[in-house]
């Protein structure tokens, strides 16, 4: 009876070298405060200095999305406090981001899509991060200063399933730009959804809550599911007014519930003003031209595969889903493998195969491995079950196709003497079920194949045979 309302903000860490108002390095991984100088400590008097690569990252993500990107932005004093922020504010932008509209088409599982708007895209500093060692707590401010791009959205979507497929295109999306990693383990990635619902048929939107720092795709997932519950149960019990309010809420990953933060401060309390020490960003005519120049994004890749080899649309839409898979994709086709083949060995054989969080891009199986057996089994050297035993085989042990087919024993017959030496065979020894089939029983086809591959022990070329039998039978 009520529908979900969801909008989100996404924070991703630019992949800059250098953190957004200082040279100090952005490395993830090392060990407490050595990533720091004056400027990121908020050391008294130290000024900050743009960073320019952020800058064009930006205007990249901007025209990905096909927003305006605006020739002038400023940055603004965010005022709070918290121990892993010393200077008391965060450097971010507020009434003129530097990237604002644009949109994002989200692929169903069926073929449909959905345009899903987005409000904005603004330049920020992450903050440090505090670390809890037993009953010790310590600041650790690597990461303060780190450049963010937070990405929000327009409240489009109406359910978990549309808000994780945003996420996951706008995962592709940068990770295509090249303007993060991404990562969602190390935080590079990480959201805030926005939930509230209404009755069916209503447009205004009620009260909503923020789900604060999700980087699990699963866990954002289940703590929509959550809140959902948690807003209906509230609004038919009556009791809407007195337990939905604007809040900040954490989802906790092992009792699988939200639960409050803290109330969720407006915009107003945070006193934003332009930082007196940052002059706006002014951009000329010819940086945004520059950063206009994107490499191909999903979408346009997804149309071109489906154009020039004739793949479905929904194994393009997979194919096209990460850039690893994409890249691994068109390594197998530079490397002489059929289009149509190379999508099921890779999207069903060879995806099926990995587990315990290995992905395509170091697993065991390169490119060109799998590549050389789907060209075996195009050239007729070994049938697609001994296929399977191949790949597996190369799952779990080193060497290359070729040595691991004539290893295993698994090269087809697809020599003729051989073959018609078992179909003599076999119709001599069922001469009684020749004459049914010669007398019009044409099911008994079937039987024949069966015979004479098993007679071969699997090992016979099954278009062989049935080319060899019908000429044989049919004379
Ligand atoms: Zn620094």
């Amino acid at each position: 009876m009520f529908e979900m309302v969801i909008g989100l903000e996404v924070h991703i860490q630019l992949n800059t070298k250098t953190k957004i108002f200082c040279s100090c390095p952005t490395s993830f991984g090392e060990a407490e405060n050595v990533n720091v100088c004056p400027v990121c400590l908020a050391l008294p008097g130290a000024l900050p200095v743009l960073n320019i690569e952020a800058v064009k990252k930006a205007i990249n993500l901007g025209e990905a999305i096909g927003a305006t990107v605006h020739k002038k932005s400023i940055f603004n004093r965010k005022n709070y406090f918290y121990p892993d922020l010393p200077k008391g504010y965060q450097i971010s932008q507020f009434e003129i981001p530097i990237v604002e509209g644009g949109e994002l088409v989200i692929d169903f599982e069926d073929g449909s899509q959905k345009t899903i708007g987005v409000t904005r895209a603004h330049l920020e500093e992450d903050a440090g991060k505090n670390i809890h060692h037993g009953s010790e707590s310590h600041v650790d401010l690597n990461r303060a200063g780190t450049p963010l791009l937070e990405i929000v959205s327009e409240p489009d979507m109406r359910s978990a399933n549309e808000a994780i497929l945003y996420l996951k295109k706008l995962h592709s999306i940068v990770r295509y730009l090249d303007i993060s990693d991404a990562n969602m383990q190390e935080g590079s990635f990480r959201c805030d959804v926005n939930i509230s619902i209404r009755p069916h048929g209503s447009q205004k939107l009620y009260t909503r809550v923020e789900i604060k720092n999700m980087n699990s795709f699963k866990f954002i997932q289940k703590a929509i599911a959550y809140e959902y519950t948690r807003q209906c149960e509230a609004w038919e019990d009556g009791l809407y007014e007195e337990e939905v309010y604007q809040e900040t809420r954490l989802f906790n990953t092992a009792t699988g519930e939200t639960k409050s933060m803290r109330g969720k401060e407006d915009s107003a309390e945070y006193r934003y003003f332009p930082d007196p020490d940052l002059l706006p960003v002014i951009l000329t005519d010819e940086m945004i031209e520059e950063g206009k120049k994107i490499p191909e994004l999903p979408d346009e890749k997804k149309a071109r595969l489906i154009k020039e080899f004739g793949i479905k649309e929904y194994d393009a839409t997979v194919i096209t889903s990460t850039l690893e898979m994409a890249n691994f994709f068109e390594q197998m086709i530079k490397e002489g493998a059929g289009a149509k083949v190379s999508v099921t060995w890779l999207t069903v054989e060879l995806q099926g195969r990995l587990e315990g969080g290995v992905g395509i891009d170091n697993c065991a199986v390169s490119a060109v491995k799998l590549a050389t057996i789907v060209k075996r089994i195009e050239d007729g050297t070994i049938s697609g079950k001994a296929a399977k035993e191949v790949l597996d085989y190369l799952m779990k042990k080193e060497g290359e196709v070729d040595e691991v087919i004539e290893k295993l024993g698994l090269k087809q017959v697809s020599d003729d003497g051989a073959i018609l030496t078992i179909i003599d065979e076999i119709l001599t020894a069922n001469e009684d079920k020749v004459a049914q089939y010669k007398n019009g029983k044409d099911k008994l086809f079937g039987f024949f194949v069966g015979q004479v591959m098993k007679a071969s022990r699997g090992s016979a070329n099954p278009a062989k045979v049935n080319q060899l039998l019908k000429q044989k039978l049919d004379a």
